[in-house]
């Protein structure tokens, strides 16, 4: 299994304009693999392999030794391997009848990995106990290793600009936990995320974001208007979108503080966690609800819980989405006519009579304990951990990438 952990960095000067420089050959290195993918496609109806255009890379790194020669081999393949990616979300999505989103070109790229750094990424001693984090081709960065490293070996490293800070986020490849026993969970719990609590647990409870956090939120929303108020290409804007900058970073950090402290809790207490599957949007129909929000907020208490469950031999399961609002917990008979989503109560003329979030919690925690060997159905693999880390895309899905703000572990 994989565990990421994140670091501050504070890189010189002069290391500071060079990964920006690299960033800029990233940038530029995207958006024509990108072309050539579109061009190869319109002109001789023929897709681009991304052996292809790892062997074009190659050549072209030959000769560019001032530009995309500058970027480490894998850390430039790696981003042709993200733009692969995208083509087989896209492609996929296609399939599936889901609207697809093309590829699109960057207008800038705020990190880069080292895919597989056998040694190119490494936490080496410097001055006076200090740390530094020496990467291929750029040498060695300061590095806060505000908690000793996991004794694993470092798989991947993610170099990333947030704001006016710099974080390096590695994943230490480690032993697998024991796997869960094949008893039944005696304390599993399936979660309801929801807009109007953040989570309903099937034992009643409920989870609140903070109110610190819902006022950070606010204060987003505010500096976002103000930046939308404000003439294109003024000084005056320009300053509200700095400060629109620091408002998300300081958000970010709060939700994933949060999110830590709420799944470390879960999986403390419950050897089971039941989510429901959301990688199908099957939220299409309510979806212009306020969603970018708390959808930032599910995907990292499910990542979270995901990973920290299956680090103490928990287990972490998705079940199927469809229905669990509409079913009722007590008879398995369906909502007739469907529960609006006004209804905040589910009532069922088998006499059960309970608040809607808790009644899909106990149906998402059946389903999951119908999954498991040893549960009350039958038996198919359940799933596990999320995937060793990638960074890359903003966009919130629990494919090869993981959502960014849900990669730290504590
Ligand atoms: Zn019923």
């Amino acid at each position: 299994m994989y565990q990421p952990q994140k670091y501050r960095l504070y890189p010189f000067p002069n290391q500071e304009r060079e990964l920006l420089r690299q960033f800029e050959e990233l940038r530029f290195l995207w958006n024509h693999a990108l072309e050539q993918r579109i061009e190869a496609w319109r002109k001789e109806k023929r897709s681009l392999s991304h052996v292809d255009q790892c062997r074009d890379l190659a050549r072209w790194r030959a000769y560019d030794k001032e530009g995309i020669g500058r970027v480490y081999g894998h850390v430039a393949q790696d981003s042709l391997a993200r733009l692969h990616d995208a083509f087989g979300h896209f492609f996929r999505r296609v399939r599936e009848g889901v609207r697809p989103g093309f590829p699109r070109y960057k207008r800038e790229i705020t990190s880069l990995t080292y895919p597989d750094s056998n040694g190119s990424a490494a936490i080496v001693p410097g001055r006076n106990g200090t740390r530094r984090l020496r990467l291929s081709m750029l040498g060695e960065l300061p590095i806060e290793v505000h908690r000793e490293p996991p004794a694993g070996r470092v798989k991947t490293c993610t170099v990333e600009r947030e704001g006016d800070r710099w974080f390096a986020i590695l994943t230490y490849e480690m032993e697998d936990p024991p796997s869960p026993p094949s008893t039944p969970p005696s304390a599993p719990i399936g979660v309801d995320l929801g807009l109007s609590h953040l989570a309903t647990l099937s034992t009643g409870e409920t989870v609140e974001p903070p109110k610190f956090l819902r006022r950070a939120e606010e204060r987003l929303r505010r500096a976002q208007r103000v930046v939308s108020r404000r003439t294109k290409g003024s000084h005056r804007r320009e300053k509200a979108r700095e400060r629109l900058a620091r408002c998300h970073a300081k958000v970010r950090d709060q939700r994933r503080d949060f999110a830590h402290k709420v799944t470390s809790t879960w999986a403390a207490r419950h050897d089971l966690i039941a989510f429901e599957d959301l990688s199908v949007p099957s939220m299409l129909g309510d979806a212009h609800l306020s969603r970018s929000i708390s959808d930032a907020g599910w995907g990292m208490l499910r990542q979270m819980a995901a990973y920290k469950e299956t680090r103490r031999s928990g287990r972490y399961v998705e079940v199927p989405a469809s229905g669990t609002t509409q079913t009722c917990s007590g008879c398995g008979r369906l909502h007739d006519p469907p529960l609006t989503l006004q209804d905040r109560t589910y009532v069922c003329p088998c006499g059960l009579h309970m608040d809607r979030d808790l009644n899909a919690a106990r149906n998402i925690l059946a389903r999951a304990l119908a999954k498991i060997p040893g549960g009350t159905g039958e038996s198919t693999p359940v799933e596990t951990g999320p995937p060793p880390h990638r960074k890359g895309r903003r966009v919130r899905s629990k494919k090869r990438e993981p959502p960014r703000d849900s990669e730290v572990a504590r």
